[in-house]
């Protein structure tokens, strides 16, 4: 999350009338950044990473596993309390969407190239918070989705159903579960209010012998006099039905952040990182499993898209689920209402441009633009953008406000950047190009310059894969400002569209093809497996991207793999993380998903149906927990990640 402004947030209806004025506002900010910031140069490869976790409850008598509401008072500690402690130990924790959630990250960033001290780094974040929880029953699992969500008794809540959740409405989730500062409870309610109807995510279900025809947990009831109804309408055959923000805001993922040298190297980086992102989603699968259900499907992001998407029928292009209660509530007040084709949580839509590679022709996706915004940003007073630029703040800027707070309505615009914050934080895609502050001025290296984020990676249940994973997108992220002037990655973003969508199949690591690049000097592309995408000679990330910037450095001289033989642990290490990304790119490893998903499938107590039931799940978030603290007393490390590699890391503990 973005953005934690304290004070008294705007239902939808009070916070609407000040739409326009925050994002006229957030657009002067916007020109006040780039007049401080935009002739910064030199800023050195600062980065850092982001893993989000979930306090898991395990009750042994019941057998059941359920999402603690209860302990979200760590975090308060953590910042106060033991504030100086976390620093000593350059660790910082924050609030997310759901009460039973942390976000950790370190709390300066890395500088460069820093191998095995990210994985020290996290496993003393994950060791902060566990100390709070030794003997207790309460575990933290870095588990991207909580394969029971919204399933009876999926959290310690004692009577969730006594009273009504008036925030979200969900049949499933009660609104406990949603983080008590007042921001993210009317995130939930101001999204459905916009929408007009409660979200939406139907994800197929994984089709097995017994598997029913449908989601037999949807049920109407009699609260609320619209939302109750929609259930049956929403749902679709053969697919599992979620109505409420917490199914996909609360899932866990693995973010990274990179600082760049000057602004056009970081729209370069953007650029060139784009086509990596539905990749690497695919590549760390690990949400098999949704409300009880085994999907049809090995990630969260789609479900996360459909649970912020505030698009009323309208703009979706659709009729209302119940036309006699939808009065379009958001478009009904708008000038001129247009259809959006995507939600704000998606894949990215525009390349930036700015160097000698980029060519208009590969923005070839309908991407509608705030024509007001875009026509201010190049023509004002203040610092002229380019029109490529201006179109990328000028398609987010098509989205409203989520939250408004009562008391930061008027700000300063040349030192405040909440009201641009409030779009560009709201506007979830796969990779975020993130500005500086008014302050970044060249001269001052005290404050964070331009960044570029990596967002698509799902958590892993280890810290050392969690290591491996942010170790290998610096290493990609060195190589292509390292060799800046060679690395041509555009394509066409409708195939970047393509493979975002090809990610989210079921084993698409063994069974997709996906476009890629057929060289990395012209722009023609192809469809590879992703055994070809990682490996290939002539275009594959390992020998284009790894090699070259690992020859570079002098660190090894033919390949990556001579990292093993290595005097230094630290490289020895790399070669470790490597050796994972590339045998689970190669199909050698199961992703985090398909481990789940077979053990599903042939735990003792699995009927065929598709149905992962208490008894399974706390079985198999055992195995979780062993695997997360390397306790391979039951061979789960083994099982999980190889004999070779299980074996380095029990024998060279961090
Ligand atoms: P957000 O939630 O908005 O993405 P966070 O503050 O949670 O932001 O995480 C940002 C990440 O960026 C952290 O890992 C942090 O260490 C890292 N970071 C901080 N300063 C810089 C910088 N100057 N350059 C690159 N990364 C940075
Ligand atoms: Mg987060
Ligand atoms: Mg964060
Ligand atoms: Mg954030
Ligand atoms: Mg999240
Ligand atoms: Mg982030």
């Amino acid at each position: 999350m973005g953005l934690l402004s304290l004070g008294t947030p705007l239902t939808w209806f009070e916070s609407r009338q000040y739409n326009e004025h925050v994002k006229k506002n957030g657009v002067q900010q916007l020109l006040y950044i780039f007049k401080a910031a935009g002739s910064r140069k030199d800023d050195i490869l600062l980065w850092g990473d982001e893993l989000e976790f979930m306090l898991c409850q395990f009750d042994e008598k019941k057998k059941n596993v359920m999402l603690t509401v209860k302990d979200d008072d760590v975090l308060k500690i953590l910042n106060t309390e033991e504030l100086e402690f976390c620093k000593a130990h350059n660790a910082s924790f924050h609030a997310e969407y759901g009460r039973y959630m942390v976000e950790a990250t370190p709390a300066e960033p890395y500088r460069g190239q820093v191998n095995d001290y990210v994985e020290k780094n996290m496993r003393e974040r994950r060791a902060i918070v566990e100390k709070h929880f030794k003997e207790r029953g309460i575990e933290l699992l870095s588990l991207a989705a909580f394969p029971r969500m919204g399933c009876e008794e999926f959290t310690n809540i004692e009577h969730p159903w006594d009273h009504h959740n008036e925030a979200s409405r969900s049949l499933y989730l009660p609104d406990e579960i949603i983080n008590r500062h007042a921001r993210f409870p009317t995130l939930t309610s101001n999204i459905r209010t916009r929408r007009g109807e409660k979200v939406c995510m139907n994800v197929p279900m994984y089709q097995d012998e017994k598997t029913p025809k449908n989601d037999d947990t949807v049920y109407t009831r009699d609260w609320f006099s619209s939302e109750d109804k929609e259930g049956p309408l929403a749902m679709k055959r053969g697919q599992i039905y979620m109505d409420s923000m917490g199914f996909g805001m609360g899932c866990c993922c693995l973010q990274l952040t990179f600082q760049t040298p000057t602004v056009g190297k970081a729209r370069y980086l953007y650029d060139t990182l784009a086509n990596f992102a539905p990749i690497m989603l695919a590549a760390t699968a690990a949400s098999p499993a949704f409300k009880g259900w085994l999907a049809d499907q090995d990630v969260r992001w789609n479900v996360i898209s459909g649970a912020v998407d505030d698009r009323t029928p309208f703009e979706r292009g659709v009729e209302p689920l119940l036309p006699e209660y939808n009065n379009g509530h958001g478009a009904s007040i708008m000038k001129n209402p247009i259809r959006i084709p995507k939600s704000r949580y998606s894949v990215v839509d525009l390349f930036l441009g700015g160097n000698a590679f980029f060519d208009r022709k590969f923005n070839d996706t309908d991407v509608p633009l705030n024509e007001e915004v875009l026509q201010t940003l190049q023509e004002n007073s203040i610092f002229t953008m380019d029109y490529d630029l201006a179109r990328h703040f000028a398609h987010l800027y098509i989205r409203d406000p989520l939250v408004i707070f009562q008391e930061c309505v008027n700000q300063d615009n040349k030192t405040s950047t909440d009201h641009f914050e409030n779009i560009q934080s709201t506007n979830w895609q796969t990779l975020r190009f993130k500005p500086p502050t008014q302050q970044a001025t060249p001269d001052n290296k005290t404050v964070p310059g331009w960044r570029v984020e990596f967002r698509p990676m799902e958590i892993q249940l280890t810290d050392f894969e969690n290591a491996a994973y942010s170790n290998f997108i610096y290493l990609i992220v060195e190589a292509i400002l390292e060799f800046n002037s060679e690395i041509n990655g555009y394509m066409p973003m409708s195939q970047i569209w393509a493979n975002m969508d090809t990610a989210h199949h079921r084993d698409a690591v063994l069974t997709e093809k996906f476009y890629w690049k057929q060289d990395f000097e012209n722009t023609l592309t192809g469809e590879y497996t992703m055994d070809e995408i990682f490996h290939n000679e002539g275009n594959g990330i390992f020998p284009i991207f790894i090699d070259r910037i690992l020859k570079h450095k002098g660190y090894v001289s033919t390949n990556w793999r001579d990292l093993r033989a290595s005097e230094n642990g630290s490289l020895v290490r790399l070669y470790y993380y490597l050796k994972l990304v590339s045998d689970r790119a190669a199909g050698i490893l199961p992703t985090t998903a398909k481990f789940m998903r077979d053990y599903v499938l042939s735990h003792n107590s699995y009927s065929q149906d598709s149905r992962v039931s208490k008894d399974i799940n706390f079985d198999l978030l055992r195995v979780v927990e062993r695997i997360s603290h390397l306790d391979n007393s039951n061979k789960d490390v083994t099982n999980f990640l190889g004999q070779e590699i299980a074996q380095y890391i029990l024998e060279h503990r961090i």
